[in-house]
Order: structure tokens, then C-alpha cells, then sequence
């Protein structure tokens, strides 16, 4: 009966996790594990099941992924038609409808000059060929002297080694390896909050670091408006409009990575919606299957496009073995098609409405440095290192899954939570902002 309902057996758990801590690495963790993963049997909706039969809201979103929830019909339908066509075809020499159809959906929906598409198989190798890009574009150009980027702290783009030496150096995962890394041109971070006044001072400073540098610069790359997995920090849109004017004074390429801020997480369809600009390449990942499938891109303008194909070796060297896979490409149409179908912006404007009520106030707690919400993305930073387990255990209490790292408490509901859902997810924050 239990393994009907798609449980599983205490004994058998037990059996599977012991395995699990002694054998397979989880995210940035040691092994064998000194923490137990939560096994989970199945996902329906904003709900995570897990082998005991316990139900908990996902206010992750599997990170920023799963914006339309679990086994969703529609999505499902998506893969298993393209299952029946074809599963995967090698991309070299070859091309299919899901990967043409996709394409032209992107190109439709993100900002106007970017018209071409590499389809990368993770969120950290569509960076690695937005950098290849950038450098490729200066090489091709007779200056392979325009080789660093530019950008700031507290910015995180990937964990491979080209992404890392763009991370954030002091204060990110990476500061292991800063001797081994590329160098690269670091500005402090934008000043925090998205309503904040323009800081003249930090604009100058910018254009400075910019002025200085830039006989050595490919481009910029920064995620625009909201710093994720670096800190969880907003900031407002005249700096991503500086960095753009920059970018233009100089010649240089802007790169934007829009990983996590794609698809209307913070209220706009693209976080470079924001300042109304355009970069000239731009990195997709996450939402962009609906959480579905592990595929990502970059996109770029015809300039950049031409710029590395005259170049000597005319080609954009790179071409990962499952590029443009179907069923990830057909999942990311149906993924698309579901998102503009609805009225995405007013579930996630419900949510950023919800959550900044519900967290009203919780900024004066004493273990509490600041509280920021905006779009479906909710923050609580604490004043020092937060007790993972003990927040985990708070949110399971209230029925919710939360992921917090470092100081940060934080959420990213599916868009399609209830209001309810929401206020559930908000009470957990809420009651793990009271206990630091
Ligand atoms: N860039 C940003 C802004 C991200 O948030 C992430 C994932 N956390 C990445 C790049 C890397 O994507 P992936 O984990 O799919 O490799």
C-alpha cells in the first residue's frame, strides 16, 4: 500500500539515504555528507513529496526553475510527444523543430537586436560561451589584447573556471582558486535596493575602472537587477543603464546574465526590462524549461555574430554533445507558451504584493539586517551565518521547503502558488526571521 501511494518504507529510506551520504555528492557539499538530503518520492503542483508522505510548498522553485510547478499536464504532454519523435540527435551537422521553433520563440520574446542562438546544456556552460563569445569577438577583430571583463562584486555566474574567475572573489564560493582564475576588472558592488537615488559617486567610480581599463576590455557582464546566488541583492536600473552607456563609450560588449532573473521573475520579463536597454549578449538558463530539463542559451546580436565569423578562425568554437536536445527544447516552447498564456505578471506581482506584507516589519528584529522583496523573489538577511538546519526545521513546521545559504533566508516561489500557498511560504520566513 505504501509503495502505491509512493511512499516508501522507513527501512527502505533509511537504506537509500545512507547511501546517498555515502556515496553521491549533493551542491557544495563535503563526502561523505555530514547532512542528510530530504528524500523525495514526487512533485505535484507547488508540492514536493517526500518518502514518508509528507507534503511541503517548494519556495525554491528548485532555484528560480520551476516556475509552473511540478508534473504539470501541458509540460508533460510537451516531452512525451517529442519522446515519441526523438529523444536526442547530435546538433553538429544536424537540426530539428524543437530546436528551430525554440529559437524563434527567443528571438520573438528577448530584446530586439538579439538574433542569434547557442543552445548550451547548463546555466554555467551558456556563461562559459558568452565569455568565449566576448573574447572571440576581440580576437576576431585583430585585438586579442581585449581579453578581461568587467564587472562587480557579489555577482555569481556559474562554477566552472571561466565563470568563476567573473564571480564575486572575496565573498562567493570561489575564492578556493582566485590564484589559478583569469584576471579580471572587479567594481565594487551597485548600492543596494532597486528604489534607491543614483549614488554619483559609485557612477564615477564606474566609469573610471571603465576609462582605465579599457584597451584590455572585451566587455561587461553583470546579472542585471538582482544579484542571486551572491548575495541576493537588488539594485536599481540607472546602474544597469550606466553599464550599458559605458559599454557604448568604450565599444565593449554588454553581457547580461539573465539566468535567474529571466522569464518575469523580478516583475519584468527580462530584469534588463528594467532599464529599458538591451545587452548584446544575453544568458538563459533555469525557467527556461520550466524546470523540466537541463538546457540554457545565449543569445546574441547580429554584430557579435559577424565580428567572430570573420574573424581567422571563423567558427565560435564550442558544441556541446547534447546541445539544443528536443525534449528540452520542446519543454522550453510548451515552458514559454504556458508563461504568456497566463497572466504571469499579475501572479507575480500577487506574490511581491504578499510577501512584502506579510515580512512588514520583520526588518527590526533583532537578528535581522534587512528584508527586501521584489518580484517573486523574497529576502530576509540576518545579521550573521544562519543555523541551515534549524531554518529548515522552522519551515517544515509551516509546511514549506526553503534552501537558505550563508546569511541569507531567502524565497522564489513557482508562479502559480495560491494566495494561500504565499502566505504559507511568508509565515515560514517570517517565523525564522523571529528565531535568529
Ligand atoms: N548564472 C546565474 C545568475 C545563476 O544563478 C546560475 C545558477 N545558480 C548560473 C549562472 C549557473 O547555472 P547552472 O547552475 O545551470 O550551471
Amino acid at each position: 500500500i505504501t509503495l502505491q501511494l509512493g511512499r516508501m518504507s522507513p527501512r527502505e529510506t533509511e537504506r537509500m539515504l545512507e547511501f546517498d551520504r555515502e556515496h553521491i555528492w549533493h551542491p557544495y557539499a563535503p563526502m561523505p555528507a555530514t547532512t542528510t538530503a530530504l528524500p523525495v518520492v514526487s512533485a505535484e503542483g507547488v508540492r514536493l513529496t517526500l518518502a514518508d508522505g509528507t507534503e511541503l510548498i517548494d519556495g525554491m522553485s528548485s532555484w528560480w526553475a520551476a516556475v509552473h510547478g511540478y508534473n504539470h499536464p501541458k509540460l508533460n504532454a510537451a516531452v512525451t510527444r517529442q519522446l515519441g519523435k526523438m529523444a536526442h540527435v547530435m546538433f553538429g551537422g544536424l537540426t530539428h523543430p524543437p530546436a528551430v521553433r525554440l529559437a524563434e520563440r527567443l528571438i520573438e520574446i528577448t530584446p530586439e537586436p538579439l538574433t542569434k542562438v547557442f543552445f548550451a546544456d547548463s546555466g554555467s556552460v551558456a556563461v562559459e560561451v558568452a565569455i568565449k563569445m566576448a573574447l572571440q569577438y576581440w580576437r576576431s577583430q585583430g585585438r586579442p589584447e581585449r581579453h578581461r571583463l568587467l564587472t562587480v562584486r557579489g555577482g555569481y555566474h556559474g562554477d566552472t573556471f571561466g565563470d568563476m574567475a567573473v564571480c564575486d572573489p572575496v565573498n562567493g564560493m570561489h575564492h578556493l582558486f582566485g590564484d589559478v582564475l583569469a584576471k579580471h576588472v572587479f567594481a565594487p558592488p551597485p548600492p543596494l535596493g532597486y528604489l534607491a537615488e543614483p549614488d554619483q559617486a559609485y557612477l564615477d567610480q564606474l566609469s573610471r575602472l571603465a576609462a582605465d581599463h579599457a584597451h584590455e576590455l572585451a566587455g561587461i557582464i553583470v546579472e542585471p537587477i538582482v544579484q542571486g546566488a551572491g548575495g541576493m541583492r537588488f539594485y536599481a536600473p540607472e546602474y544597469l543603464r550606466a553599464l550599458r552607456d559605458i559599454a557604448d563609450e568604450h565599444g565593449i560588449l554588454l553581457v547580461l546574465d539573465e539566468i535567474a532573473t529571466g522569464f518575469g521573475r523580478t516583475g519584468e520579463l527580462w530584469g534588463c526590462d528594467h532599464a529599458e536597454i538591451a545587452p548584446d549578449i544575453m544568458c538563459l538558463g533555469k525557467a527556461l524549461t520550466g524546470g523540466y530539463l537541463t538546457m540554457a542559451a545565449t543569445l546574441c546580436t547580429d554584430r557579435v555574430a559577424h565580428g567572430i565569423s570573420s574573424g581567422e578562425a571563423g567558427a565560435l568554437m564550442h558544441g556541446p554533445t547534447y546541445m539544443a536536445n528536443p525534449l528540452a527544447a520542446a519543454v522550453a516552447s510548451a515552458s514559454i507558451d504556458l508563461l504568456l498564456s497566463r497572466d504571469w505578471r499579475d501572479e507575480v506581482d500577487t506574490i511581491e504584493a504578499i510577501l512584502t506584507a506579510e515580512l512588514d516589519g520583520a526588518e527590526d528584529l533583532p537578528g535581522v539586517a534587512d528584508v527586501r522583496v521584489l518580484g517573486a523573489i523574497g529576502v530576509v538577511e540576518a545579521r550573521e551565518p544562519v543555523d541551515v538546519p534549524a531554518v529548515q526545521e522552522i519551515a517544515m513546521a509551516h509546511g514549506v521547503w526553503l534552501r537558505p545559504f550563508g546569511k541569507l533566508i531567502y524565497t522564489m516561489p513557482p508562479y502559480v502558488c495560491t494566495d494561500d500557498e504565499v502566505l504559507h511560504i511568508a509565515a515560514a520566513l517570517r517565523a525564522a526571521a523571529e528565531s535568529l
